[in-house]
């Protein structure tokens, strides 16, 4: 998701800052291309802090695979946590500084930080332009389609092997298998591939 700031998300925008600033030290991950420093909470039986990094780390990478470099020379994330498991909301901005804010549940495990495509998803929006809005539908296209070949590119995702099996698959069972690992993946019967040709 990318986001233009209306007053209501700048003021929470704002005092997310005031609190991450508070005796909180970025961790600054340095790729191909640009350093990004995250911002992330070190909570007691949370998520861990490490696989926050691990996760950030791992779509940075996947993403300077694909453009041949990062998108920005710097970038922040600001991970926040929340109830549950899993990545439940992403937001990209090009201003008036460079950064994603996405939230957490505290159930995550490195399992599935290591499935999940939200943060390529927003690290890829970093590479395209802000659009009009009536036009926003091709930065949500484009982050859609280069998040799973990017991460395929940087071993972060399925491999190719998979990606050839599912290949003559309806393209809802593909985008629901790149969300997965290869072995979890079972098309349904009647969509499995030929073999031989
Ligand atoms: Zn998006």
């Amino acid at each position: 998701m990318r986001g233009t700031l209306s007053k209501l998300v700048l003021l929470s925008v704002m005092l997310g800052f005031a609190g991450d600033t508070e005796g909180r030290k970025a961790t600054t991950i340095m790729v191909s291309g640009g350093s990004i420093d995250v911002f992330a909470p070190r909570e007691k039986g949370g998520v861990a802090y490490e696989d926050l990094i691990q996760w950030v780390n791992a779509a940075s990478k996947s993403v300077a695979t694909y453009f041949g470099r990062y998108p920005v020379p710097h970038a922040e994330v600001r991970i926040t946590t929340t109830e549950g498991r899993g990545v439940h909301h992403g937001m990209t901005f090009g201003s008036p500084s460079v950064r994603i804010s996405i939230s957490v549940g505290r159930d995550t495990d490195l399992t599935d930080l290591k499935r999940d495509w939200t943060m390529t998803h927003e690290m890829v929006h970093l590479a395209f332009p802000s659009m009009a809005e009536r036009h926003h539908w091709i930065e949500e296209g484009t982050a859609t389609y280069v998040e799973p070949v990017a991460r395929v590119q940087a071993g972060a995702g399925p491999s190719f092997a998979c990606l050839r099996t599912w290949r003559s698959t309806s393209e809802h069972t593909i985008k629901r298998a790149l969300r997965m690992p290869c072995e979890e993946f079972s098309p349904p019967v009647a969509t499995l591939p030929k073999i031989g040709h």
